[in-house]
């Protein structure tokens, strides 16, 4: 089993941070598995067909100098037709827009994230499902792992993963937990942009992660037990999407 980490998205922040989309692709003997997929090469050639301009502007978003996740997957010479199981950590069109460049994959998702989407918030752009993938949900589930409930996934791999609850960027927003010749990793995907809001609480990108959160109250529970986490769990291999920092550090460590 491989692990590759892929950049799939540039933005510049607000705050003045050049934030990236940290994908992470598991080849593992019977398939690819993505773990969220980033801006889809579709996007990137025409930006206009599903954002706006305002939108491009709001975010920051470069759409010019990053690749997508599929077109990362061929020149690593893998087969993007084998990616066939996409695991987000929730639908912001930032971690789901790659989607598109994968309609074969199923799609592995908490079921709160997706009644959210399904029910119209505004914050999801609804194309990122209107090739109607094959989805996956979990609901809540009573096991645990490492002092978090843990939603396991149903997956043919090998491979043990599981879905952990971490609310409060969106409403069913969930990190991913998988090991990798014994190396244990947990993704935490956006709840956190920058690790720096684990130890730093003066950093202005609090500002901006209060400001894209559905429920701030339980965004700042979640970033509190993430603290805690990484003290007890110095083993485990913590990492979110959007910290370029993190990203370097996970491609030098391979
Ligand atoms: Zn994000």
């Amino acid at each position: 089993m491989k692990i590759h980490h892929l950049n799939c998205v540039a933005i510049q922040s607000p705050t003045g941070d050049n934030a990236i989309g940290h994908c992470v692709l598991i080849e593992t003997a019977a398939e690819l598995i993505l773990l969220d997929a980033g801006i889809s090469s579709i996007d990137l050639a025409q930006p206009s067909l599903h954002f706006s301009k305002a939108l491009i502007q709001q975010i920051g978003l470069n759409l010019t100098e990053i690749r997508s996740a599929k077109e990362q997957i061929l020149a690593l010479g893998l087969d993007p037709n084998c990616v066939t199981t996409v695991v987000l950590t929730h639908l912001d069109f930032d971690h789901s827009s790659g989607l598109l460049d994968f309609p074969q994959a199923t799609v592995h998702i908490g079921v709160e994230e997706l009644a959210s989407f399904v029910q119209g918030n505004p914050r999801y752009l609804s194309f990122v499902l209107e090739h109607q993938p094959k989805i996956e949900v979990y609901a809540a589930s009573p096991e645990h792992w490492l002092g978090f409930e843990a939603r396991y996934l149903s997956i043919h791999s090998d491979l043990k993963m599981a879905l952990i609850p971490l609310f409060g960027h969106t409403i069913g927003h969930c990190g991913i937990t998988f090991e990798v010749d014994k190396q244990v990793y947990f993704y935490i995907g956006d709840a956190y942009y920058l690790r720096a809001e684990l130890t730093d609480p003066h950093h202005p990108v609090h500002e901006l992660t209060a400001t894209r959160a559905v429920n701030n109250t339980q965004r700042i529970e979640t970033l509190n037990r993430l603290m805690t986490f990484v003290k007890d769990h110095p083993e485990v291999c913590v990492f979110g999407y959007h910290d370029a920092a993190e990203f370097d550090d996970e491609l030098g460590a391979f």
